[in-house]
């Protein structure tokens, strides 16, 4: 019999998501390989939504993230709201086995309060475990409500309540991974690509400053707050100063950019995004935060760029020293290890990313996990 569940993605971007959207890119690319193993999905997003499934409803027309820019009493009905509709839903039909939830906090909240009637829940939980301690320290969601990390560091660091929800973890996976290993290798360029929000967490300051002192070309790739382009943010005017990102941008990075040696090209994608990274010497990552799940890690993989990072958060758990990338626990040595990345063979890095980061690996997990959360809340559907 065919399982159905209700994968709620959320009312912040439709899915895909027109740009950046790491949620509900993986959304997007889990879906299609959940049918295809025979999953039926009922989709909970927003009307702008066109990935294909086999039911969808929302509540909003169109993707409210933008709306979160306006102060906190103006917004924090958004995602109740969603969910509110997740709950009607949920009340007025039984065909739904599982409830695979993404939404921050609140969607997690709500549905391990819903009553013993509800469904079992996954809630995937794609962010810094650190937030939000008086909800994951207190979480009871019973045998009915269970989490999921994107990373088994992530999960090591997250409060004990938390852990003890937890069915495990499901790596990160591109599409870019599929059949990686079979591509004409890459034709490789000089510099070195920064790829990502570009935020203190992210460390682009960190890169700028080693690209001048070691002296590799280095591309900045990514938003700074909610700018995609350098015009644009020089078009904002002060105003654009009240985003921490924007000032991290201005303060610490900017000064480095001279157009040349370090450049800031935006918001890069599609083939431009795949061009830029594939052709890169190195994928350089230097962090300050526990990076939960590293998407751009996987598919810097994929595109046959070795990666060279602090070995923070997730990256030991993806990157294999000496074959896939190099790691350190020393800032200050990322430049020399950028110039030690040559020899690091791109075929190495694709075959590992089409080994273990392909969608239909990631789906295959998910599957496995959606067993384990059914048989976990099975005594309490047996007993009602
Ligand atoms: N990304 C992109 N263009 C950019 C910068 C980032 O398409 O200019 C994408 C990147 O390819 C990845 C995602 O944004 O798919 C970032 O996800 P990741 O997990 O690396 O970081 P997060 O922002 O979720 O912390």
């Amino acid at each position: 019999m065919s399982r159905t569940v209700l994968m709620n993605a959320g009312p912040w971007l439709s899915v895909p998501p027109p740009g950046y959207g790491g949620i509900e890119n993986v959304i997007a690319t889990l879906v299609p390989e959940l049918r295809r193993l025979g999953v039926r999905v009922v989709l909970a997003s927003v009307d702008t939504s066109t990935l294909p499934v086999d039911e969808r409803f929302s509540v909003f027309p169109d993707g409210q993230f933008s709306a979160l820019q306006r102060p906190y009493n103006q917004v924090c009905g958004l995602a109740q709201a969603h969910l509110a509709g997740v709950v009607r839903q949920l009340h007025a039909r039984d065909d739904i086995d599982l409830v695979h939830d993404h939404v921050e906090a609140v969607g997690l909240a709500t549905l391990a309060a819903m009553g013993p009637d509800a469904p079992p829940v996954l809630h995937t939980l794609h962010w810094d475990l650190a937030k939000h301690p008086a909800l994951y320290g207190q979480l009871d969601g019973g045998d009915r409500v269970r989490v999921n990390g994107v990373s088994a560091s992530q999960l090591a660091r997250a409060p004990q309540a938390l852990r003890d929800h937890s069915v495990g973890h499901v790596h990160l996976s591109t599409p870019l991974a599929v059949d990686a290993d079979r591509r004409p290798r890459p034709l490789k360029g000089d510099h070195v690509v920064v790829l990502g929000r570009i935020n203190p967490g992210k460390g682009q300051d960190v890169a700028a400053r080693l690209a001048r002192r070691a002296g590799f070309p280095l591309v900045l790739a990514g938003p700074v707050g909610p700018y995609h382009r350098p015009a644009d943010l020089a078009a904002a005017g002060a105003d654009a100063r009240q985003n921490p990102d924007v000032r991290f941008f201005l303060d610490e990075v900017a000064p480095h950019v001279d157009g040349d040696r370090v450049r800031w090209v935006g918001t890069v994608a599609g083939r431009e995004r795949d061009d830029l990274v594939a052709s890169a010497r190195a994928m350089l990552f230097p962090l300050r935060w526990e990076e939960p799940g590293g998407t751009a890690v996987v598919e810097s993989l994929a595109l046959g760029t070795p990666v060279v990072a602090t070995g923070r958060g997730c990256l030991p758990e993806l990157i294999e020293h000496g074959r896939t990338g190099l790691l350190t626990d020393d800032e200050d040595q990322l430049g020399e290890l950028v110039l030690a990345a040559g020899p690091l063979d791109p075929q190495e890095c694709r075959r590992e990313a089409a080994v273990r980061f392909t969608p239909a690996v990631m789906a295959q997990r998910y599957v496995e996990l959606y067993d384990r959360v059914g048989q976990l809340a099975a005594p309490r559907l047996l007993a009602a």
